[in-house]
């Protein structure tokens, strides 16, 4: 592509838009980078796109920007409906996501992974399964780190492995990746999309280019995973932690196992994974299929799989204080979350830390479970009332909550004084974080910092 002769508008100053920006212009296209924010609203650093020559368009959007474009880019965050995209498309200019500009400059296979839940898990795992199979391995996309970056950085000799959101593929033509595994469709940013279907078509969107030559990974216990099947060009690989399949990746007496082309491969008993909880049972098959199907060897991938140590901020082991192990599943950002946090413990009573910014949404199911598994509920910020509430008029004592204000610090004080050896505490908010921290990474640290600095009395 001759790229001089191009002149790219990129949209939206995300990390992936200005990843593109960046690259656009290195490859010598004359590049605009257009923000609806103000340069004062913008985190990322602009500095060096602006000495790379960059010129930016920060502000009230105005379709004056789209005179002279040969393309448009689209960082994830930014919806097609916005009036400048509706506008570029109705100018027939090319509008693509950054997945798909990444895409036209891979020269490695793509291996991609999508789905509500269990994205940024089963890719950081994949990645480590693939380091088997290639020399070097990329890992971006929705997972923090531009694709295109990694695209470009891997070469021809290695492979990219790509966690794909929803978002991203909503410009996105001709993108194919070589296996694309999606984990589960439930209910989840309907808004951006405006239903369900069309939140569901975007998922599929990762497979309508693929061909026979190519593999789709699909969760069989998913009605709505299962049904894209018919749909399918590609290969298609199931996995299920619920029934033994005649071909596929499943689980079967406690086993991980691979079926593939009349051969049984034994991976690895699912109690060895050292990630919690039946959904990260779903994740492993799915990410061990990808990679046999890569051309893994299933001792080697039974290896990674009994070393991964799981992903900061989700059910993540911090330390044993006591005679009481600490969890820190900060990403447990609503009660789905936390209710598969809560299930990954059938065995050990919890001491559950909860609360934060209140998404308003139901809280029977997860109160229900709070009664079943723990023995005391510690509860922080703006959602603390109505938890207690819930919590009361679900059967759970109310001599058994303890509230800890907008202090993280006093909530692990109280935790620490009230966790029993054998006992777990566990932070699980099922709650945003912003009416205390900047993110749930912010709050998982400081969680995690805290838990250090607690005088183990035992040791
Ligand atoms: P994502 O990147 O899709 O948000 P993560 O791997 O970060 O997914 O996991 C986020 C949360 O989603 C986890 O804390 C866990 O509670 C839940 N989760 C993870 N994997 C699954 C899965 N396969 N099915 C359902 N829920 C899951």
């Amino acid at each position: 592509m001759e790229w001089k002769a191009e002149k790219v508008l990129v949209i939206g100053a995300g990390i992936s838009g200005i990843a593109a920006a960046k690259m656009a212009r290195n490859f010598g296209a004359e590049v605009v980078l257009s923000d609806a924010k103000a340069e004062g609203e913008i985190p990322q650093d602009l500095s060096e796109l602006r000495s790379l020559g960059v010129r930016l368009a920060l502000g009230p959007q105005d379709e004056k920007q789209l005179d002279g474009v040969t393309r448009v880019i689209l960082s994830p965050a930014v919806p097609v409906k916005i009036p400048l995209v509706q506008a570029a498309r109705q100018r027939q200019i090319t509008v693509e996501s950054e997945v798909e500009f990444a895409w036209q400059l891979a020269k490695a296979p793509i291996y991609a992974v999508t789905g509500t839940n269990g994205k940024t898990t089963t890719t950081t795992l994949l990645g480590q399964l693939m380091e088997t199979v290639y020399p070097v391995v990329g890992v971006g996309g929705n997972i923090g780190v531009p694709l295109c970056e990694e695209a470009v950085r891997v070469g021809s000799e290695g492979c990219i492995v790509a966690e794909i959101s929803s978002y991203q593929m909503e410009a996105t033509q001709h993108f194919r990746p070589r296996a694309a595994a999606i984990l589960n469709v439930t209910p989840d940013h309907v808004v951006r999309h405006g239903s369900l279907e069309v939140y569901q078509q975007m998922k599929e969107k990762i497979f309508a280019e693929q061909t026979a030559e190519d593999f789709l990974i699909l969760n069989y216990d998913d009605p709505k995973t299962r049904g894209m099947a018919e749909r399918a060009k590609a290969k298609v690989c199931f996995f299920s932690r619920r029934e033994a399949l005649e071909e596929g990746a499943f689980l079967e007496d406690d086993q991980l196992v691979m079926r593939w082309q009349g051969k049984t491969h034994t991976i690895l008993p699912a109690r060895q994974l050292r990630i919690k909880g039946g959904h990260n049972i779903e994740n492993a098959l799915a990410a061990s299929a990808v990679a046999f199907l890569a051309g893994a060897q299933p001792e080697k991938i039974a290896k990674v799989l009994h070393d991964f140590p799981g992903v900061e901020h989700r059910i993540e082991p911090v330390r044993m204080v006591d005679g009481v192990m600490y969890y820190n599943d900060s990403k447990a950002t609503n009660t789905d979350s936390a209710i598969k946090a809560l299930d990954s413990f059938p065995e050990e009573p919890v001491v559950l830390i909860a609360g934060g910014d209140d998404k308003m949404t139901d809280l029977t199911e997860f109160m229900q479970l709070v009664k079943q598994r723990c023995t005391k509920l510690i509860l922080v910020g703006n959602a603390a009332a109505r938890f207690k509430e819930a919590a009361i008029r679900n059967g759970f004592p109310t001599t058994d909550i303890r509230e800890a204000g907008y202090s993280m610090e006093k909530a692990v004080e109280i935790a620490h004084a009230l966790a029993k050896p054998s006992q777990i505490v566990l932070l699980s908010p099922a709650c945003a974080s912003f009416d205390m921290f900047s993110g749930f990474e912010e709050r998982g640290r400081v969680f995690k910092n805290l838990v250090k600095a607690l005088k183990d009395t035992m040791a």
